[in-house]
């Protein structure tokens, strides 16, 4: 075996030299031997084993495959070198064994060895196992590449939500299917434009300033958040999204993924579960449960802010002949007009339910604070709906009349239970029905008329004045001989219907409707121009008048002018004129009160304190304010009698007025006994029937002549 190799050697030394340092495995193939006779040190490296190991195998040793049997291998060698011997250059690759197993592809090169006695091949071998194993990798790679981006497109194109991407300028870059589907655009008609063109105008400034930013800070705003906006279809039609930007960052700018989905049905169906949750299907009005949903809100509206609010049921009378005489399909048209008008009634000021069958409930939530008032309001709209329902309804063509009764509960915010409020509308709603249909009733039925009548009353009083219904009476005062020294003038309303109406009744409603302010200029004007008149006349001319001044009139800010324009236009005497306040009137901060009535004093009027002894009687009035007079309520004389300690009490007011200054004068003495004992109590002023009741001025002056006739 050694033979060859030393002859090989000593006859080609340089060869000898460029074989053993070639980089590539080099063997010599003695075809006729069947084995190498010759192998450099690469091919040693190449096949795992010294030279000579290889020297002393077969080439089938190392051209040895799973797949292929040794004869096999032996046909291919031996055509192979044939071949070579032939003067081919043969070159294949192979899969190569090496000696330790391992496998490896060989690019093998076989020459036929010239000038060389013997059939000899050199064989060459080139590790391309690297190579290939690349190459496989990298034609795997893009086969997986290429199978991925396949993946991706079906993934875009199939998803239901539009995917646009973008690059730093906004300008779109791909649009998928999705995309055209809910923004009505082709890709490529929106490729290349701007992002904005699928915004409404409102969006597209807020979205390329969220752009500018992201590009500027890299701060996400809304890259990476899901938000709900809006989209703009082609066709110009806004409709809301739900979108996520993702930021891709390359080459130093972003660009922009962003995933929209159209969530135009989700809030349609949300809109829908809503309806159906609180909603009335037949008329879209809420139904019970959001009624009592908006009763709980508005009750607890009010615990914060007070106020009013009415509950109302309302029932249509007979709707059951209508479904029988004209069918359901009529009955539910008539039930969807009486709710729509109900509706557009109610508009801001509440909210209209259909608690079923033909059955409505109505809540009014903004009643005013005052009692009567909201009382009063709830009547109107009563009255309001109960026409709405009476009113003509078209029902396919044809024309349709109805009533309806109802029942009316006000409130507060107190507490109710939203249960409780419309069991109470719904008993009044069965009494009016059980009374007389077409009508409605309160729950308060008192409550609700006394306002009801309290309204009639204050409107009939606003048209008293120009119809000339109210007229002052005069009662004497008197001193304690019995002689008039002056009167009180005593407001009187003479209705057509309602006979003579009692201030008692008119004034505290005037009163609180303000009114009273209007009354008072007139009584006042009445009041000075009798004065007038009295002090053209020798046997009046000494008398004094007393007004009585309510608390609203006191604190007109114009109280004080219109007085003294009373007394400058009629010419009377200030000094014969006597206010008559009660506590109520001074129930404002002292030091005000103080000053108004010191500029009332400049005036030249005295001033009298009413119903002296009723209210709180703080001596503190007494004190503090440039009062003349105290005026004791007759609730003191009544029993004064009998009463010792009425006659007490009385006593002591009439010493602390001496005490104070002031004048002491006694209303409402109706007998003798009453008046010797005030006379014994020291006061020497009275008031009352015994000596004169409210009379006409023209009666009160008769009276002065027989005063002065008796006297004489
Ligand atoms: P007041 O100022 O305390 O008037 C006294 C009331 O007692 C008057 O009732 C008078 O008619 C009544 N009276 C007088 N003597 C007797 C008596 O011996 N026995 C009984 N039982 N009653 C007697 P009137 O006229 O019904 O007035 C009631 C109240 O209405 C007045 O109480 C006063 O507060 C108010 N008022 C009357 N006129 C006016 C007015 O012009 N302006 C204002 N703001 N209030 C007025
Ligand atoms: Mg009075
Ligand atoms: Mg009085």
């Amino acid at each position: 075996m050694s033979a060859p190799v030393s002859r090989a050697r000593q006859g080609l030394t340089f060869e000898r030299f460029l074989f053993d340092e070639a980089p590539d495995a080099l063997l010599v193939y003695d075809v006729e031997l069947g084995r190498f006779i010759d192998a450099n040190p690469a091919a040693a490296r190449l096949f795992e084993c010294s030279i000579e190991e290889l020297l002393a195998i077969g080439p089938e040793a190392i051209h040895r495959d799973d797949d292929e049997t040794v004869d096999g291998v032996r046909m291919l060698i031996q055509e192979t070198s044939n071949r070579a011997l032939s003067g081919h250059h043969v070159m294949h690759e192979l899969w190569l064994r090496t000696l330790k197993g391992n496998r490896r592809c060989c690019e093998t090169r076989l020459v036929r060895l010239k000038g060389v006695s013997g059939r000899l091949i050199r064989v060459s071998y080139i590790d391309v196992t690297d190579r290939l194993q690349a190459q496989i990798a990298l034609h795997e790679g893009k086969a997986v590449l290429a199978e991925m981006a396949k993946h991706s497109q079906a993934i875009v194109d199939n998803v239901l939500e539009a995917i646009v991407t973008a690059d730093a300028d906004g300008k779109i870059r791909s649009f998928n299917r999705a995309a055209t589907k809910i923004f009505g655009y082709r890709a490529d008609e929106v490729i290349g434009q701007n992002l904005s063109i699928l915004m409404p105008q409102a969006e597209q400034a807020r979205h390329q300033r969220h752009m500018s930013r992201y590009e500027a800070t890299r701060r996400p705003h809304v890259i990476g958040v899901g938000r709900e906006d809006f989209g703009r279809h082609k066709s110009g039609r806004v409709f809301p999204i739900f979108l996520s930007v993702a930021a891709i960052e390359g080459e130093g700018r972003p660009s922009y993924v962003g995933l929209i989905r159209d969530i135009s049905q989700a809030r349609d169906a949300q809109a829908r579960i809503e309806r159906l949750a609180f909603f009335d299907s037949l008329t879209g009005l809420s139904n019970r449960s959001a009624l009592m949903d908006r009763i709980q809100a508005c009750v607890a509206a009010m615990e914060q802010r007070g106020g009013h609010a009415l509950l109302i049921c309302a029932d249509l009378d007979q709707f059951k002949s209508v479904n029988n005489t004209l069918g359901h399909g009529t009955g539910d048209q008539l039930l969807r007009s009486v709710g729509a008008k109900f509706a557009q009634c109610v508009e801001q000021d509440g909210c209209v339910a259909r608690l079923g069958g033909d059955e409505f409930a109505i809540l009014i939530d903004r009643l005013g604070p005052d009692a009567e008032l909201a009382y009063q309001q709830a009547s109107v709209w009563c009255q309001r709906l109960m026409q709405i329902v009476r009113d003509r309804h078209d029902l396919m063509g044809h024309e349709y009349r109805i009533s309806a009764s109802m029942g009316a509960a006000v409130f507060g915010g107190s507490g109710h239970a939203p249960e409780e409020l419309l069991r109470r509308a719904d008993m009044a709603m069965h009494q009016a029905k059980a009374e007389s249909r077409d009508t409605y009733r309160f729950f308060d039925q008192a409550l609700a008329e006394a306002a009801r009548d309290k309204a009639a009353l204050l409107n009939d009083l606003r048209l008293a004045l120009p119809r000339g219904e109210l007229v002052l009476a005069y009662q004497p005062q008197v001193d304690h001989a019995g002689r008039v020294h002056g009167a009180e003038a005593l407001i009187r309303w003479k209705h057509a219907v309602r006979g003579l109406v009692s201030p008692g009744e008119f004034i505290p409603i005037a009163e609180q409707s303000g009114f009273v302010i209007e009354i008072g200029h007139w009584v006042l004007r009445q009041a000075c121009d009798m004065l007038a008149r009295w002090r053209r006349d020798s046997s009046t001319e000494k008398l004094s008048l007393a007004v009585n001044i309510s608390a609203t009139e006191f604190r007109d800010p114009d109280f004080v002018a219109s007085l003294s324009r009373a007394l400058a236009v009629s010419g009377a005497d200030p000094r014969r004129l006597k206010l008559e306040l009660t506590e109520s009137v001074l129930a404002v901060d002292l030091a005000e009160l103080a000053h108004k009535l010191t500029v009332l004093k400049q005036l030249g009027v005295s001033l009298s304190l009413d119903d002296f002894g009723t209210g709180y009687s703080s001596i503190a009035y007494l004190r503090e304010l440039p009062l003349d007079q105290l005026k004791i309520d007759r609730s003191f004389i009544v029993d004064i009698a009998n009463n010792r300690r009425d006659e007490v009490l009385v006593r002591g007011m009439v010493e602390m007025c001496k005490l104070l200054g002031l004048s002491v004068i006694v209303e409402g003495v109706e007998t003798e006994a009453q008046r010797e004992r005030l006379l014994a109590c020291g006061c020497r002023s009275f008031q009352g029937y015994l000596t004169g009741r409210p009379m006409s001025a023209d009666d009160l002056r008769a009276r002065l002549a027989t005063d002065t006739c008796e006297a004489a």
